[in-house]
């Protein structure tokens, strides 16, 4: 038997996503892995709404913001799927059946009253978080009840208890500082007094600090919950957190557009977070920052193989096995800007000039290619962005005198080479050249971050996908 003291070193914070929670199936898998891990660990389950309850629920807001458009509909849809879950995975005789169900009429009730408070007054974003935050209320409590009734001691928390963010609706930022005051005073004394407990925290939203409103974290946010608990409590355990996924875990491209692909085993943060960056999505992109500054190890595993060997750990560390060239990505859609002036204009000056108006406008660049020459700019931005940027520079008091040709070309992809050390290793640039070229691919532009993570190519869209298979094959086949 393992002491409490020693078992409370350890903590797993795991995160249960939709897929996790869609049907009677589900939950049970939910449950044996919990069952699995409780027998070495303590644990904190996260988890988010059943799978496609949040879309319901923004549904259900946009359509109460119509005056006269049904949505009642939706609510009895929500009602009902989760009344069929809790019929199947507890039974009715039992004290927690009933619980469940009380706790789901209540909700429901409330957001029946919500949708007619919104026909009366403005719609506003953090009504919509509000509404949408019960997808989460209703799934981790269904969850906390189903667990008890099978044995697991546990207990449901709501996060607006415990989180703390600023007051950007629908995606709102984790305010650290202020969480772990929280977390401290409130989590850690019922972790204390009652070691065997199994916390269920909902995850996805928090509150703001001074009014208390809920706020949710973006969507796919309760990966994020989850890195925030686990850095919050890291002086306090040993915290590790996993994500059960339906991947296995973070592969080196993207299998859509790669012939070849493999999962990779190990990866450092940084070099998962210049993944995250050129387009691969798997987690929220802030749980990278959060558990790399909690020095927090985590890992991305199957949900449906959960003993498998084949997972991804995210480490702290660069690992550094040999291989510079961890992984090949794309973003696919891109536009790419170039601005130029007949007359020499010091380039300092307007690279924050031009940042600011673009910066300030929301338009997010994704790369910066620089000529050495001082009349011209060269920039990638998303798709989505291009007609924006083109009104903003042409409208720019500045960049539309000086700066008087402006070129957007809209059928761009980028593909990056991502690897710690990759800039300081000789003849990497010179083989992207190569093989691109031998293989017929027009290189547009470079550009390097200042990190010595990637290098980035920019190529026609219509190349996307064999530029991808050549440098898959020259980098990462082939022991580079
Ligand atoms: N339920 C939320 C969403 O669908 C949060 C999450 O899934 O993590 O985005
Ligand atoms: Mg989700």
């Amino acid at each position: 038997m393992v002491s409490l003291e020693s078992k409370r070193e350890e903590l797993i914070i795991m995160k249960f996503g939709g897929s996790c929670l869609q049907d009677a199936l589900s939950f049970a898998q939910t449950k044996e892995i919990i069952i699995k891990y409780l027998e070495k660990f303590n644990l904190i389950v996260v988890s988010s709404a059943m799978i496609g309850i949040t879309d319901k629920l923004i549904e259900f807001y946009k359509r109460s913001c119509n005056e006269g458009s049904e949505c009642e509909y939706i609510i009895e849809d929500i009602y009902n799927i989760h009344k069929r879950l809790i019929n199947q995975i507890i039974e009715s005789k039992r004290e927690e059946y009933e619980k469940s169900l009380t706790y789901l009429r209540k909700n429901i009730e409330e957001l029946r009253q919500l949708g007619r408070v919104i026909q009366l007054i403005r719609p506003s974003m953090d009504i919509q978080d509000l509404i949408i935050s019960y997808g989460e209320k209703l799934s981790t409590f269904v969850l906390t009840e189903y667990l008890s009734s099978n044995g697991i001691k546990s207990r449901f928390i709501s996060s607006n208890e415990i989180i703390i963010t600023d007051d950007n609706f629908g995606n709102a930022f984790p305010i650290l500082d202020d969480t772990e005051n929280l977390v401290n005073e409130k989590l850690i004394p019922i972790m204390i007094s009652d070691p065997n407990l199994t916390l269920c925290i909902t995850g996805f939203y928090g509150v703001t600090k001074k009014d208390k409103k809920i706020t949710t974290l973006g969507r796919g946010g309760s990966d994020l919950t989850a890195a925030i608990l686990a850095y919050s409590l890291r002086n306090a355990f040993n915290c590790k957190v996993i994500y059960w996924k339906d991947v296995k875990g973070l592969m080196d491209a993207d299998p859509e557009i790669s012939e070849k692909t493999s999962l990779l085993k190990q990866i450092s943060y940084v070099e998962a977070k210049e993944l995250a960056f050129f387009g691969t999505k798997v987690l929220h992109p802030l749980c990278l920052d959060v558990c790399e500054k909690g020095n927090i190890p985590s890992e991305i595993r199957s949900f449906s193989d959960p003993t498998s060997n084949e997972f991804t750990t995210f480490t702290k560390e660069i690992v550094r096995n040999g291989k510079v060239i961890k992984a090949i990505t794309s973003i696919y859609k891109l536009s790419m800007v170039t601005i130029e002036s007949n007359m020499m204009v010091p380039l300092s000056g307007t690279a924050s000039k031009l940042f600011s108006l673009l910066g300030d406008n929301n338009v997010n660049i994704v790369f910066i290619s620089q000529s050495s020459s001082e009349n011209n700019i060269t920039f990638g931005i998303d798709f989505k962005d291009s007609k924006k940027a083109s009104f903003l520079l042409r409208d720019s008091e500045f960049f539309g005198k000086k700066w008087f040709r402006i070129k957007i070309n809209n059928d761009i992809s980028l593909v990056a080479i991502i690897g710690a050390g990759v800039l300081h290793t000789p003849g990497i640039a010179g083989k992207v050249f190569t093989r691109l070229g031998e293989n017929n691919i027009n290189v547009l532009a470079i550009a390097q971050g200042s990190s010595e993570l990637n290098f980035t190519a920019i190529i026609e869209r219509d190349n996307c996908k064999k530029a991808i298979n050549v440098l898959y094959n020259a980098f990462i086949n082939q022991e580079y």
